[in-house]
């Protein structure tokens, strides 16, 4: 086809699973594909090109990649299309993928986003299949990857690290992703400049343990200074971060929280555990004591601060007792959200040596009873914003109904009101009117200065 350029274009697209960090991969795909004229289509009857980018770290995708293979081949044999697989399982299977589906053609391990244009014009022009899953050591795929025109945006992520050299004894990210890499300060800076000039309000900052951000890079600044530089980037107006690592949040970090007017009150700040016996069996390097610490110098510095975290239920070895101390965590602290995963073994890590591995059963009893305290405390924290006005940057049309528009207040709490298009792109204070256990309903205040 012919496009609007005289150009003649095609179309890619992608499935994408897992994680945001997924999702922005597959952004940035999109975004490289651009430059070799391939346009985004939702319908895979109509692509020239089709990507799966998958993602291992909390669930087992094979079986998913395999049946989407499946769905795909009548594509490749009616249009041609040309298929390709990237992500966690493209980085671990490689060449066994080439070998196991015959009309798959790319598989494009995490590190070969950058390279993506490259790898397609040779199956284009040779017909031959490709395999690219050798780690970067340079860091050169992290390179910016400029979003154009076609991708305008109110928020946006911003890689600014890759990898882990945490080795958390359940993860597979540091085998799948690579060692830790930040990208340099002034490229970063440099891509936050660009969106906030394309309309962009708000960046999130995205990496495996953001606040380690400039580790083993000679001169950098450190995360609490990029925040800083960040925060002074003209129409930019929220900054967010995810993921931290409780080990490696600073005191300058925490103060940034009330030094930086655009740094948002919310922290994803994942403890996996409420069990020091467990904690240790993780390598995850802190207690509960000291996990509880940051907390309350958090919300020292900021009294409303959200706080948000992730959970393993039924790692090896886990006792009654060690969920117990996890449920007295969660009553404690009094997370806004919790995100709570089963633990499922990863081939490769040191857990999947462990003997003990608890039935699932139990883990299912587990999680339900986790999630149930929690749906309960969201809930209570959502009913207690009732009364208050919020700031909300407005992102678009709410799912719920057309009438209304949704944002978000500063502390990462999803709302709807009515409201028009016009305010896209606007942070408009809203009265919450009501909670929900995973939203907030509010009027907008018409007069408000
Ligand atoms: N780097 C972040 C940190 O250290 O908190 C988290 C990154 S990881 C991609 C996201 C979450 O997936 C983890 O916080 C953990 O709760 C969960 N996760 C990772 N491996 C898992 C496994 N084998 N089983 C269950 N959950 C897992
Ligand atoms: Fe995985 Fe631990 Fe690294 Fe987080 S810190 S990515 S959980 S190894």
């Amino acid at each position: 086809m012919v496009g609007e350029r005289g150009l003649v274009e095609k179309k890619v697209y992608i499935e994408t699973y897992g994680c945001q960090m997924n999702e922005h991969d597959s952004e940035r795909m999109l975004r490289v594909l651009e430059g070799s004229f391939y346009l985004e289509t939702k319908e895979p009857q109509e692509a020239d090109l089709i990507l799966i980018n998958t993602c291992s770290v909390r669930e087992k995708p094979e079986h998913k990649v395999y049946s989407a293979l499946g769905r795909y081949k009548r594509v490749k044999e009616e249009r041609g299309a040309i298929i390709g697989v990237a992500g966690c399982v493209a980085q671990q299977e490689g060449l066994r993928l080439l070998d196991r589906v015959p009309y798959l053609d790319m598989v494009i391990g995490t590190h070969a986003i950058s390279i993506l244009p490259d790898l397609l014009r040779k199956v284009e022009s040779t017909g031959k299949r490709v395999c690219e899953t050798g780690f970067d050591e340079k860091g050169t795929y992290l390179k910016t990857i400029f979003p154009t025109d076609s991708l305008p945006k109110v928020k946006s992520f911003v890689t600014i690290m890759q990898g882990c050299d945490h080795f958390c004894s359940y993860c597979v990210v540091p085998f799948v992703r690579g060692r830790e890499k930040s990208r340099p300060s002034a490229e970063i800076l440099d891509e936050i400049r660009h969106l906030a000039e394309r309309g962009v309000k708000e960046v999130c900052l995205l990496g495996q343990n953001v606040n380690g951000y400039g580790r083993g890079l000679d001169q950098e600044i450190g995360f609490p200074e990029l925040l800083s530089r960040i925060n002074e980037i003209e129409g930019i107006e929220r900054i967010r971060f995810t993921t931290s690592h409780p080990k490696d949040l600073s005191n300058a970090l925490i103060k940034a929280f009330s030094d930086l007017s655009k740094l948002c009150e919310h922290i994803h700040l994942p403890f996996q555990s409420g069990s020091d016996r467990i904690l240790e069996r993780m390598h995850r390097g802190y207690s509960i004591v000291s996990y509880l610490e940051r907390i309350e110098r958090l919300r020292a510095f900021r009294p409303e601060m959200a706080v948000t975290a992730d959970v393993i239920v039924g790692f090896p070895g886990e006792e009654e007792e060690d969920f117990n101390q996890t449920l007295n965590l969660i009553r404690k602290v009094q997370f806004d959200d919790l995100f709570s995963f089963k633990y499922s073994t990863r081939k490769g890590t040191a857990a999947a040596q462990l003997d003990d591995q608890v039935e699932e059963k139990i883990k299912q009893q587990r999680l339900v009873v986790l999630q149930e305290i929690q749906r309960e405390i969201t809930l209570r924290k959502n009913l207690a914003v009732e009364g208050r006005t919020e700031e909300v940057l407005v992102e678009g049309i709410s799912k719920q109904s057309d009438q209304d528009m949704t944002g978000r207040t500063r502390t990462n709490k999803s709302v709807n009101f009515q409201g028009d298009l016009q305010l896209v792109g606007k942070v408009v204070p809203v009265r919450i009117t009501k909670g929900f256990a995973h939203s907030l309903r509010g009027e907008r205040l018409l007069n408000a200065s």
